[in-house]
Formats: C-alpha cells, structure tokens, sequence
C-alpha cells in the first residue's frame, strides 16, 4: 500500500475513520518488519542524497497534538545519518520572528542540497493555529495559501523536493494520547494546558486543516494524509513514500576522478 497525495480542490475527507489503521497492511509483526526494511532503505537513498549534493530534501509534519509527530521524526529517520539531517521545530514565533514577514524563519530552515530537513510543524501553522485563534484577521491568512505554493513553487524550482505529511489522529485516539501522557510521569512534561483548548476547537481545525490540504497539495510539493491511529503504520507509510520519491530522484554516487583513482598506487 502506498499513500496517495491529496488532490487540489478536490473533496477531502477527514473523519475518524481515515485515522484507522488501513486492513491491507495485513498483520502487526509482518508490517514491523517491512518497516524496518524501508528504514535501511531510507538510510542508503539518503547516503546517495548526501554523496550527491544535487538536490535538498524537505519532509514537512503537520498534526494534532498527539498525532505522533515527534514519534514519527524518531522513527522514519531511525535508520538514517544524524549529520545529513537537519530538523527544526516551529513553535509560537518569537518577538523577532513576528516583525518578519511569516516565512522568513521558514526559509531560514530550509535545507541545503545534500541534506533532509525536517520540520515539526511549519508555515502551515500559519493559515491553521493563526486562522483558528483568530491571531490575523481573515484577509491576511486567506493570502497565504497562493503565498505557500509559490513559495514551495520556488523552492522546487532550485532543487528542494517537498513532501508533506498530515499525521491524522481519531478524537477517541487522541483522548487515549493524552490521558496516557497525564498519567506517565516520564511523558507528562509535555502536557500544556493549551492542548485541551485546541481539542475543544476540533471541528474549526478540521476546516483549518482541510483547506491547507486541498489548496496546497500541488504538483510539486504534495500533501500526504497519514492514518496516525496506528504508530506502526504511520511509520511505515512515511517511509515508504518517502523511498518512493527518493528512488524517483534516481541519486547517484558522483564518480570519482581518474587521477583520485591512480592514487591508490602510492598509498
Ligand atoms: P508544540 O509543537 O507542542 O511544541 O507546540 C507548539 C505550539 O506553537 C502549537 O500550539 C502551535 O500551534 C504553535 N505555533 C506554531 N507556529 C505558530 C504560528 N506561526 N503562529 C501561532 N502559533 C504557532
Ligand atoms: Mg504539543
């Protein structure tokens, strides 16, 4: 099974059932397995990647709280080199971020060629958590969606290859999330009061969320809804699609110069 990218403006549906774990992934040590594969896998495209320099990698993860985004940044990546990663987590913007313009720390964190740059949350946040908290007027955020695809556009265009995952978490699932995270001391730190505001906003964000999706999934940078319900699926079905658009790039080692060759005579 692969994921397929959410159509522009096409229908989109994003109930609970979306969020389950897909039946044809079949059973839960067989999908471990396969997971771990693709994880190998992942390691070796970005070995390529790395060597090659040609072209910059940007995995976007939006999603609830709980949604499993960090979960999933630990994962995907489990396989891959710490030094070809670059990840950046986007929260509430500073006192100097906000008299930028909105994507200027954005483009700040792009990463170079060679690398994977991850981000844990993005400027989507700016037509989701700004739009449903009301922190600009409507004029303002409605502008941005055009502004993102002619951004990403842009980035595309200079060698950027964009992936962008919608981790979809259930509203039961999301409930077990956070009552597990109260009642694990070593988990809840993470808890901030805020979390059950934006849960109380389920349904506001869900129209945040679904016209980020439909508006922004393009061509070249498509977004991707994830059932998050399952963590092992979520992983699995990230990385997987992730190797799909790595194996497409076709990376190659650069070869090495004759003369970097004769070398090995004089060792
Ligand atoms: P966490 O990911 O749990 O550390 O939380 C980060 C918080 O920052 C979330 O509540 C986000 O909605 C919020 N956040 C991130 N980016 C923005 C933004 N551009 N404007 C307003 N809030 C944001
Ligand atoms: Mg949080």
């Amino acid at each position: 099974m692969i994921l397929k990218p959410v159509r522009q403006g096409a229908a989109l549906s994003l109930s609970d059932r979306e969020a389950r774990r897909p039946k044809e992934l079949g059973d839960k040590n067989v999908l471990k397995d396969a997971l771990d594969e693709e994880q190998k896998k992942l390691g070796k495209l970005q070995d390529r990647l790395m060597a090659g320099k040609q072209k910059a990698v940007l995995v976007i993860f939006q999603g609830r709280d709980a949604s499993g985004k960090d979960g999933a940044i630990k994962n995907v990546f489990d396989g891959c080199n710490p030094q070809g990663c670059r990840v950046t987590s986007f929260g509430v913007p500073t006192a100097l971020e906000l008299s930028h313009d909105y994507l200027w720390r954005i483009h700040a964190a792009i990463p170079p060629r060679g690398y994977i740059g991850i981000f844990n949350r993005s400027h989507y946040e700016d037509v989701i958590a700004v739009r449903v908290k009301k922190l600009a007027p409507e004029k303002t955020w409605r502008a941005r969606y055009a502004q993102i695809n002619n951004f990403e556009r842009m980035l595309t265009a200079n060698d950027v290859v964009i992936l962008k995952f919608f981790l979809h978490v259930s509203k039961a699932e999301q409930r077990e999330r956070l009552i597990d995270r109260l009642e694990d001391p070593e988990e809840n730190w993470k808890f901030r009061a805020g979390d059950l505001d934006d849960r109380k906003l389920w349904s506001s964000f869900t129209a945040a969320y679904y016209d980020a999706l439909t508006r922004c999934s393009t061509k070249w940078a498509p977004w991707y809804v994830v059932p998050s319900d399952s963590k092992t699926a979520r992983n699995y079905l990230i990385t997987r699609t992730l190797n799909k658009t790595l194996e497409s790039l076709k990376l190659r080692y650069p070869k090495a110069k004759p003369e970097v060759l004769a070398l090995k005579a004089s060792i």
